[in-house]
C-alpha cells in the first residue's frame, strides 16, 4: 500500500507495535529508538501513525518502520513473516520455503505458492525420492518417508496449487491468494516436521531416558 502523507504532525511515540520480528523471529513489543512517530490521514481519511522501532532482544536489534492505520498495524518494514522452525531442515529445502514465506509476507501470492511447490521439489531431491515428474516423486516419497496418509494426500494437493500459481488460468483452485498460500505454507510446515524434526525430537526424549 502506498500512503501519501498531505498533513502531518509530530507527536510522542505513544503508539505501541508488538509483533514477529521479521529478522529474529521472536514476539516482542518494540522499542522506541527515535522520539517521536508522524501522525497523519490516510485517503480514507483514518487516523494513522508512521514511526521507526527496533527489536528488544540486544541479540537482534533490528530497525524496523511500521504504519498503524486506525489502531492496527497496517504494514511493516521488513515485513512481518509466518512463524517457521528450521531445525533440522537441509539449506536447500529451508531456503525455498523460506523465499515463500518471504513471497507470502510481501503479498507475492502467486510467487509463494510457486516456492512451495519448489520446496516439495527440493524435499523429493533430498529424500532419493525419484519419478518423472512431481507427481511420482511425491507418490516416491510416500515409500521413503513415514508420513501419514493425510500429508501425502495433502501433497498432491499442494503440488497442484504449485501448478495452478504457475498458469494463466487455475485449473484446481478457484484462486491462487491469500488464504490458498497460508493454508498450503501451514500445510507444508507439517510435512516438514513429520519429515525431518519428529525424529530428531523422538531422540531428544530417549537421551533423557536411564541408561
Ligand atoms: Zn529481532
Amino acid at each position: 500500500m502506498i500512503y501519501k502523507i498531505l498533513n502531518y504532525q509530530q507527536i510522542g511515540p505513544n503508539q505501541v507495535v508488538r509483533l514477529r520480528c521479521p529478522i529474529c523471529r521472536q514476539r516482542g513489543t518494540l522499542e522506541n529508538v527515535i522520539g517521536q512517530d508522524l501522525q497523519f490521514y490516510n485517503p480514507q481519511n483514518a487516523q494513522s501513525h508512521a514511526g521507526l522501532r527496533r527489536c528488544p532482544d540486544p541479540n537482534c536489534y533490528s530497525l524496523i518502520f511500521f504504519v498503524i492505520d486506525g489502531g492496527k498495524l497496517a504494514e511493516s518494514f521488513p515485513a512481518e513473516t509466518i512463524d517457521f522452525d528450521a531445525t533440522n531442515i537441509p539449506a536447500t529445502v529451508q531456503s525455498a520455503f523460506e523465499e515463500a514465506i518471504k513471497c507470502h509476507a510481501e503479498s507475492c501470492f502467486v510467487a509463494s505458492a510457486i516456492m512451495v511447490r519448489k520446496t516439495l521439489e527440493e524435499l523429493c531431491r533430498d529424500r532419493g525420492a525419484a519419478g518423472g515428474n512431481l507427481k511420482e516423486r511425491i507418490k516416491a516419497l510416500g515409500a521413503k518417508a513415514v508420513l501419514p496418509q493425510e500429508l501425502l494426500d495433502g501433497l498432491d494437493d499442494l503440488r497442484l496449487l504449485g501448478n495452478d500459481a504457475a498458469h494463466i488460468e487455475s485449473q484446481e483452485y478457484t484462486k491462487v491468494g491469500k488464504e490458498e498460500v497460508e493454508v498450503g505454507i501451514e500445510f507444508a510446515k507439517e510435512v516438514l516436521k513429520a519429515v525431518y524434526q519428529y525424529a530428531a525430537l523422538l531422540g531428544k526424549l530417549r537421551a533423557l531416558k536411564k541408561p
